[in-house]
């Protein structure tokens, strides 16, 4: 057995915008495969930005987490041994490994001013030199005339020394997905800034001195960040360090081949929390962004048998691999993700679709908020929306009529096509013989019942049904109907079928 590596990965979001979805692939991903190998999954805070990082984000980020059932081993909440992991919190360790990159030979001081930075900037643009980057002016200064100049407080950056040529010209190493990558040294940024002039560390200094010092064994990160890990790579060897192994994982785009964002429609946890989607349903299909788990059986849009890979996240957990990953980039499709949210929906029971449901239920009730009556209803409603509810707050906009009664319908909406509304006022009256029977049937009774009577006087049962249907529920589209007067109950059935009979009785007389 070879002595590898225990397995430790990390999400290290810097907290300065809303949990996005791209985000929580990369923690999922990360997740799944500690899970996988029976590693450990940290959270690191990468707050440096002292600009960009607010709190509230960091709050949004623990809701987000904890909404998508998605836990760490370690991390600012959960401690662990390699606390703190929150980057602001370590500030004295990163002046520290800069220092020792100084003392290596690997980094040095720059003294360089903003306005210096600024004026060769416009220079090289003026003369369209085309050079870009730090002109390595600090790089030569002896170490002993540095640190005097420092000591007496001018105010400096430290920079790392990118090889210039003595280590070979490029920076060479192997992505787990991407294969062998080599990077012209030429192409990494000029000697890069480490530690800024506040004391503060750049994200490259901080992240690789604390993957390093918090045992990470595999970088799963976006491939926005590919172009940064040569730097890093040159980083680890400056300090010494075996570089962890990476894995750069395919983007997240829209429809159109762009990084997905808020132009293609929800894109933060908070957005799709907000419109009703369940936490099964987007972790299901973000653990497929970017991944394969089963080969034949996935989801067709458009077929009326459609299957698809339908996992638990323990199911995911189980099966998870690198090996399943691809490399083209993963297309965010809203609507596969609205058909896995309906699965999650159809795989409810009724008092946790309920549960679920009845904050998106503002408005319906008859007072500010239910009832326990009117929670009994709403909850033994739940077969009736269940299978064509995508969304959760379609549940309650299906099922207002059940405690309200619907504003008056025009009286077109009581007559069924062909017939007169003499003939839809006599049907409706029918109808409202059989709804105290009605009431106490289940469905296979009331059907037999309805279909009996509409026999015997020689009308077509969806003629009989159909005015019945738009006096109890305002609409000719509605929930089943049978359930609907059921949960209505009698009284409350046979009152809204009378104020209907009367409006009609009114526009006869007229
Ligand atoms: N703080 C970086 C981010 O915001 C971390 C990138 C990485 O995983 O190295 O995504």
């Amino acid at each position: 057995m070879s002595l590898e590596k225990p397995v430790r990965v990390r999400y290290a979001p810097s907290p300065t915008g809303l949990q996005h979805i791209g985000g929580v692939r990369t923690a999922l991903f990360n997740y799944l495969f500690a899970a996988s190998l029976g590693g450990r999954f940290i959270l690191r805070l990468e707050d440096t930005d002292r600009t960009r990082s607010d709190p509230a984000y960091v709050q949004n980020l623990y809701e987000s987490f904890a909404w998508l059932g998605l836990r760490w081993d370690e991390g600012p909440d959960t401690g662990g041994p390699y606390a703190p992991y929150v980057q602001s919190e370590r500030a004295d360790l990163y002046r520290r490994y800069a220092g020792e990159l100084l003392d290596r030979g690997e980094a040095y001081r720059c003294f360089c001013t903003g306005e210096r930075l600024e004026r060769i900037r416009h220079e090289r643009e003026a003369s369209h030199s085309g050079v870009t980057g730090y002109d390595r002016f600090c790089r030569d200064i002896p170490r002993e005339e540095a640190d005097a100049r420092a000591a007496a407080g001018e105010a400096c950056t430290v920079r790392l020394k990118i090889p210039l040529d003595a280590s070979g010209p490029s920076t060479c190493f192997t992505d787990r997905l991407l294969g062998e990558i080599e990077w012209k040294n030429a192409d990494v940024s000029p000697d890069p800034v480490l530690l800024k002039s506040d004391g503060f560390p750049t994200y490259h200094l901080a992240n690789v001195v604390d993957d390093h010092l918090m045992g990470i064994s595999h970088v799963l990160r976006a491939q926005e960040w590919l172009s940064s890990t040569p730097l890093h790579v040159i980083m680890y060897r400056a300090f010494g360090w075996e570089p962890p192994e990476f894995c750069h994982l395919p983007m997240v785009m829209g429809q159109d081949g762009k990084k997905l964002s808020k132009r293609h429609g929800a894109a933060s946890v908070d957005e799709f929390r907000r419109q009703g989607y369940l936490p099964e349903a987007l972790i299901n299909y973000v653990a497929l962004l970017g991944a394969s788990y089963e080969e034949g059986a996935s989801y067709e849009e458009g077929s009326s048998q459609r299957k698809a890979d339908i996992y638990s996240l323990e199911e995911l957990a189980a099966s998870f691999s690198l090996d399943k990953l691809n490399k083209a980039p993963a297309v965010f499709d809203y609507q596969k993700l609205e058909w896995y949210n309906g699965q999650y929906i159809r795989m409810k029971d009724d008092e946790a679709l309920a549960a679920l449901a009845l904050p998106y239920a503002g408005g319906i009730f008859a007072g500010n908020e239910a009832t326990a009556a009117e929670r009994r209803v709403f909850t033994a409603a739940m077969p009736l929306v269940r299978e064509r509810a995508v969304f959760l707050p379609d549940i309650p906009a299906k099922l207002a009529y059940l405690f309200r009664d619907p504003p008056a319908a025009p009286t077109e909406v009581f007559i069924p096509q062909k017939l007169g509304l003499a003939q839809a006022a006599a049907l409706l009256r029918m109808g409202r013989e059989l709804l105290p029977a009605l009431a106490a049937l289940d469905d296979a009774g009331a059907e037999a019942l309805v279909k009996e009577r509409a026999a015997k006087e020689s009308v077509k049962l969806g003629d009989l049904l159909m005015p019945l249907r738009a006096a109890l529920t305002g609409s000719r589209v509605s929930p089943p109907l049978f359930g609907s007067i059921r949960l209505l109950g009698a009284d409350r059935a046979l009152a809204r079928v009378d104020r209907a009979l009367a409006q009609m009785d009114r526009a006869l007389a007229r």
